[in-house]
């Protein structure tokens, strides 16, 4: 029992295949996945997905990446889209100072008011964070995100920014980096992440585990990552999967 808390299947790199990879997750136990929707173009088609696949959850917000092309209607897009009952998070929400596509103050501006919005909805968000670690938290403090909380998605921080995250309510999600040889700082986060607070992703296509890294990676995937924390964690890949499963089912409200 595996939930993958964070893919792209709309993604352009499964369309000749999308079928087959999502039939192979399922054989991997992947029970659940929820799906992200980012922007304009992959909020529709992660609405599509949600509601051709029971099994499918999606999450949608505005990537900081895209944050520049956010015009007046799409807040009130995202709000209304979050009234769907497949519709479990706002996200993925962030900032991403690796791509130097959207200023600062506009990545700032978008990250805030989708906090706004998810704590006037009530919903949990899904927050991208690429080598922005300290104002991340700044800002999420300011908005007072730990009302709703959510999930750190493909969390690479410090211990020290963890535990700024854990305490605001946050769950640590954790994928294909955890499974590297020379990622250490992954491996000791996730080491000491309260097992309440733990969920496992793969954000495919991107991000494969090793040992398929640099290929595309999929769903079925998170398998791997899961039999990687569940070493760390002393645990075997059951109950890994149960405990993260079990996790992602409260913190996205599914029945
Ligand atoms: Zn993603």
């Amino acid at each position: 029992m595996l939930f993958d808390t964070h893919t792209h299947l709309d993604a352009i790199q499964f369309d000749e295949d999308r079928e087959e990879v999502i039939n192979r997750a399922l054989e991997a136990g992947v029970t659940r996945m929820v799906n992200i929707g980012f922007n304009r173009e992959t909020i529709p088609t992660t609405m599509k997905l949600a509601e051709t696949y029971d099994f499918i959850y999606a999450a949608v917000g505005w990537h900081p990446v895209d944050a520049i092309a956010m015009k007046d209607g799409d807040l009130d897009w995202i709000a209304s889209l979050c009234s769907h009952e497949k519709v479990v998070a706002i996200g993925e929400i962030g900032l991403d100072y690796h791509w130097d596509t959207s200023p600062k103050e506009i990545q700032h501006k978008v990250l805030r008011q989708q906090i706004g919005l998810a704590r006037e909805l009530n919903m949990p968000i899904v927050i991208h964070n690429r080598d922005a670690h300290q104002d991340i938290v700044k800002i999420l403090k300011e908005e007072k995100a730990s009302e709703v909380g959510g999930i750190m998605h493909s969390f690479s921080g410090s211990w020290e920014t963890a535990k700024e995250c854990l305490h605001m309510g946050f769950h640590l999600s954790f994928g294909g980096p955890i499974t590297f040889k020379n990622a250490k700082q992954p491996k000791e986060v996730l080491a000491q992440v309260p097992m309440d607070r733990l969920l496992i992703e793969t954000d495919s296509p991107y991000l494969t585990p090793h040992p398929f890294r640099g290929k595309r990676n999929e769903s079925a995937y998170v398998r791997i990552v899961a039999e990687a924390a569940a070493e760390i964690k002393g645990l075997s890949l059951e109950e890994l999967g149960q405990i993260t499963t079990r996790n992602a089912l409260e913190r996205f409200s599914i029945l």
